[in-house]
């Protein structure tokens, strides 16, 4: 394999690099994909949902096997929950329109998801020209790129050297090799990234889909905003087959301005009164933490490219959060599709120069990835509003308890609960005023 020349190098096989190494494979790309974890995605964390119809598109078999899919559940059941010390209230979708394939967004769990994708890859691989002389290697370290004359033209792992006339970077948000040849900031300030975590919590089947009100394949996801201890970030339950995903993401920067630690933070979380008896019956088998991009357009280098390389997914800061969900796996594949086919492209002109694979900006900046990016650019602004982590998960949860109280005295009218709980929060109408207003328009 050392003596090869190949015409794509993949860095990473997350989301993104396994969704660039089929469609090179798919299309006869001599490649070589290397992941440093024991198979494809084996030390990835995610909540998950994926979204969207990307994943499908570039792996068909997705939905082929419903009866034993490498995805947990479909996602038809929408919940996004206010949260306040004692109460949470919460906005509780249900529909059948996303019960039909390709699904509006199912459950995964990484590193089995992700092995799925890979052995995709090898499928692939296996009925191209390049069945002998492409792979899949794991358990390999990239350490540097190989830069010639400003051009890289490959990879150096330990001892070894692999060569290529293109290299896609899809190593995650860590991102080392991407700063190595300056396309990302040598150091990201802590603002742009978050710190995620999450616990599995195992179930037998029945109870799991009792708690939920599951019926097959259907699952829940459930958004959780104000049980943070007012740190800027957000908590997160998915549906698995047999289990649930829990989890937070608190922003950087702001955990470590707080006086909380991220654990504290999960077990008051998980203390909650609408999420401890959930916790009933189950038992945490996985815990994980990992980093994540907070999801800030600025974040995302103003070129993605350069002589030889393209970089794509978390690597490149690509990740939409509107509030209602995270959409950093959809994001990460359709950049890998835009990279290999700009570098599919690029083979046909014979040419790798960043004047050639400029084309995958291009064709990226016409995706949904860059406009949803773009547009929901105040979204992100929006609902980093510090007073949305506390303040108004509290006023929220202070007016619904007038609202459904019955004490037996006189019962107030909601215009005057509303003015009430306004009066003793710590917010004024003209923040509120703002806020609707910002978010009519963000949103
Ligand atoms: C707690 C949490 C919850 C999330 N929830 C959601 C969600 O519900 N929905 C959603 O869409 N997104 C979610 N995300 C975001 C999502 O996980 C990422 O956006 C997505 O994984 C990005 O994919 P990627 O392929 O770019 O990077 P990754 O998935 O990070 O993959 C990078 C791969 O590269 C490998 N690698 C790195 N460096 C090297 C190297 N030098 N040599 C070899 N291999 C290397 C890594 O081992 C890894 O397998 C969540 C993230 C977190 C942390």
């Amino acid at each position: 394999m050392e003596d090869e020349k190949f015409d794509c190098i993949i860095v990473g096989g997350g989301v993104a690099g396994c969704a660039a190494a089929k469609i090179l494979a798919d299309n006869n790309m001599k490649i070589l994909l290397v992941e440093k974890g024991e198979w494809t995605g084996s030390k990835n964390v995610s909540g998950g949902v994926l979204y969207g119809p990307t994943a499908w598109e570039i792996f068909p078999e997705l939905y082929n096997t419903l009866e034993n899919p490498p995805f947990e559940r479909f996602i038809n059941r929408r919940r996004l929950s206010f949260v306040s010390e004692e109460s949470s209230f919460s906005i509780d979708y249900k529909t059948d329109h996303y019960n039909k394939v390709p699904y509006n967004g199912v459950s995964v769990l990484r590193s089995k998801f992700d092995r799925w994708l890979g052995e995709q890859v090898e499928e692939a691989i296996s009925k191209s020209s390049f069945a002998e002389d492409s792979f899949v290697a794991t358990e390999v370290m990239v350490e540097s790129l190989i830069v010639k004359n400003g051009k890289v033209c490959g990879i150096k792992a330990g001892e070894d050297e692999f060569e290529a006339d293109c290299v896609i970077l899809a190593e995650g948000v860590n991102s080392l090799l991407t700063r190595q040849i300056g396309l990302q900031k040598e150091m990201v300030d802590a603002k742009y990234v978050a710190s995620g975590i999450k616990e599995i919590w195992q179930y037998d089947r029945d109870l799991l889909e009792a708690k939920f009100q599951l019926d097959g394949l259907e699952g829940l996801s459930n958004e959780f905003v104000g049980c943070t201890q007012g740190i800027e970030g957000g908590g997160f339950l998915y549906t698995n087959k047999d289990s649930i995903s829990l989890g937070l993401v608190l922003g950087i920067k702001d955990l470590r301005e707080s006086d909380h630690n991220i654990y504290d933070v999960l077990d008051k979380f998980k203390e909650h009164t609408s999420i401890k008896n959930i916790l009933k019956g189950g038992k945490m088998v996985e815990y994980s933490a990992h980093v994540v991009p907070v999801g800030d357009i600025d974040m995302i280098p103003k070129q993605l490219y350069t002589d030889g390389a393209v970089v794509v997914g978390d690597a490149a800061g690509l990740l939409l959060n509107t509030g209602k969900s995270i959409e950093g796996m959809n994001l990460a594949m359709e950049s890998g599709r835009l990279a290999a086919l700009a570098i599919i492209d690029a083979k046909k002109k014979k040419d790798f120069s960043k004047n050639s694979l400029k084309n995958y900006q291009d064709r990226l900046s016409e995706s949904f990835v860059m406009k949803d990016l773009k547009n929901f650019r105040g979204a992100f602004q929006f609902i980093h509003n510090p007073d949305m982590f506390q303040k108004y998960p509290d006023l929220i949860n202070s007016i619904m308890k007038d609202v459904f109280l019955v004490d037996g005295q006189e019962k107030q009218k909601t215009r005057d609960i509303i003015k009430k709980a306004v009066d003793e929060s710590d917010l004024s109408y003209w923040d509120l005023m703002k806020t609707t207003l910002q978010g009519g328009i963000s949103l």
